[in-house]
């Protein structure tokens, strides 16, 4: 039989929704655990690709029927693992559109209103940040990417300071780059340094202090030996674990004596800035060279949005910048983001973060990043009343970490257990971690939809889940 599948017909679109908006209306309803496992969901979804096209409504309700239970609820109000964040019904609206317009934000020519819109967020966000303004920035698919745009950017400036052009002569023969960071850096600066030819071992780590933060006199010891050395320093605005945030001033002023770059991983803890009563513990971040940050967490974006920002925007260009016989220059200043990314053909997702800014406002930014910090704060220490629980790291930023405490004496098994049985029990989600050699259950308030009532039902859950194993 021919396929009579009209695939122009737009009712999927409508039908999908409706369908989704009701979703997103009740993802503070929903179990938030997983409650499908590996093998019935290739039961429900793994077939061979079909001969004939399937309609596509069939498809979509096959798709969002069957996906149930597979779906992890973190897009709610009492998910409190990782630092995931939620998505603002303004972002979803822009993000929607965004794939329906099919904009390519590669170059201005091939979407003038796409680059200006981007532009324009990029300026907000280095306002709300507290960046400066003359810095650079991409927009990119997450943090992890922001790490390799900046670390590209340093790489050039670093080699080019040394009469090395690295995006012509790569790195052959070139001196090896060091890379300082303490043990709380993120994976994904990792990963950055390996995707750059800069290797894993380019990662030289310094000590910490009590807090969880660099030891800047550590530092700049093991800056003075082999001064030579091309440098770039790592600090964390927001330790995974804790939220403490690295010395900034300090360790600015030794790498500009030095000539070294300064990183800073601020993936969530840059938000600090935008809140006026939290920006003293982040205190002279704005002195650094590079930061990179995520828009799908705190700022409430769906996913796929990162930003990087770049002080040295000559370095930033030369690093990411090309051209083509068949570009079409942009006319009247315009920018073209593809000289400041990794990609070519991409996403218009500056206009998610122009929506999502514009209709909170600094003053709706700042009370998003305002009201985690104090939830999660009633959060940890709630969970410190509760019998048998031990707070490891009280509320820091919106982040903290708490343990179970066993008997026997036990105290990793009986957290990992207990983590366990209060994410099945299916009011809250928790993450565990491994910190300082013990396990912890992680607190993370990242969602503008978490509430104290949230906060109240969340620790009920657990005192019923302690009472009963
Ligand atoms: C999430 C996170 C990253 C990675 O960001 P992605 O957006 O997932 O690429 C890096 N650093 C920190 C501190 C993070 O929390």
């Amino acid at each position: 039989m021919p396929n009579e599948t009209n695939h122009t017909d737009t009712t999927v679109l409508r039908e999908t929704a409706d369908a989704a908006i009701r979703l997103y209306e009740n993802l503070d309803r929903r179990h938030v655990a997983v409650q499908a496992g590996y093998r019935e969901l290739c039961a429900r979804f793994d077939m061979p690709l079909p001969d004939e096209g399937v309609e596509p409504v069939e498809v979509l309700r096959d798709l969002i029927r069957d996906s149930e239970g597979g779906l992890v609820g973190s897009g709610g109000s009492r998910f409190f693992g990782w630092v995931i964040g939620g998505s603002l019904p303004s972002a979803i609206a822009a993000d929607w559109l965004v794939s329906t317009l099919e904009q390519n934000a590669a170059i201005y020519q091939c979407s003038p209103a796409a680059a200006v819109l981007e532009e324009v967020a990029g300026a907000w966000l280095k306002d709300v940040l507290g960046l400066p303004a003359s810095s650079s920035f991409a927009m990119v698919t997450g943090c992890q990417m922001a790490h390799f745009t900046a670390l590209a950017a340093a790489r050039q400036r670093l080699m080019a300071d040394r009469g090395i052009d690295v995006g012509r002569d790569g790195l052959y023969g070139a001196p090896r780059i060091r890379v300082f960071a303490g043990a709380h850096r993120h994976e994904s600066l990792i990963r950055a340094l390996r995707y750059l030819g800069l290797g894993s071992d380019a990662l030289e780590h310094v000590a910490l202090d009590g807090d969880g933060r660099l030891d800047a006199a550590s530092l700049e010891r093991a800056m003075d030996q082999d001064a030579d050395r091309p440098t770039v320093i790592c600090l964390m605005a927001g330790d995974l674990n804790t939220g403490a945030a690295d010395p900034f001033e300090a360790v600015c002023r030794l790498a500009r004596e030095r000539k070294a770059w300064v990183h800073v991983d601020g993936a969530f803890g840059l938000w600090m800035n935008a809140s006026p009563q939290h920006r003293a513990s982040l205190r002279g971040v704005e002195l650094a060279d590079s930061w990179a940050t995520d828009g799908h967490k705190w700022l409430q974006l769906p996913f796929d949005n990162g930003f990087a920002f770049v002080r040295d925007h000559e370095a930033h260009r030369a690093a990411m910048s090309m051209s083509a016989g068949y570009f079409i220059a942009a006319d009247g200043g315009g920018r073209d983001p593809m000289n400041w990314n990794p990609e070519w053909s991409r996403r218009a997702r500056g206009i998610v973060a122009y929506a999502a800014l514009r209709s909170l406002g600094r003053e709706g930014i700042a009370s998003i990043v305002r009201e985690a910090c104090r939830l999660a704060d009633r959060l940890v220490s709630g969970l410190g009343r509760l019998p048998g629980v031990e707070v490891l790291s009280a509320a820091r930023m919106n982040q903290g970490l708490v343990r179970f405490l066993d008997e026997g004496g036990d105290h990793d098994a009986r957290t990992d257990a207990v983590t366990e049985a209060i994410r099945a029990e299916g009011t809250a989600w928790f993450g565990a971690t491994t910190w300082n050699g013990i396990r912890a259950m992680r607190i993370s308030v990242c969602n503008f939809r978490t509430t104290d009532a949230d906060v109240d039902q969340t620790l009920e859950a657990v005192a019923r889940v302690l009472e009963r194993d």
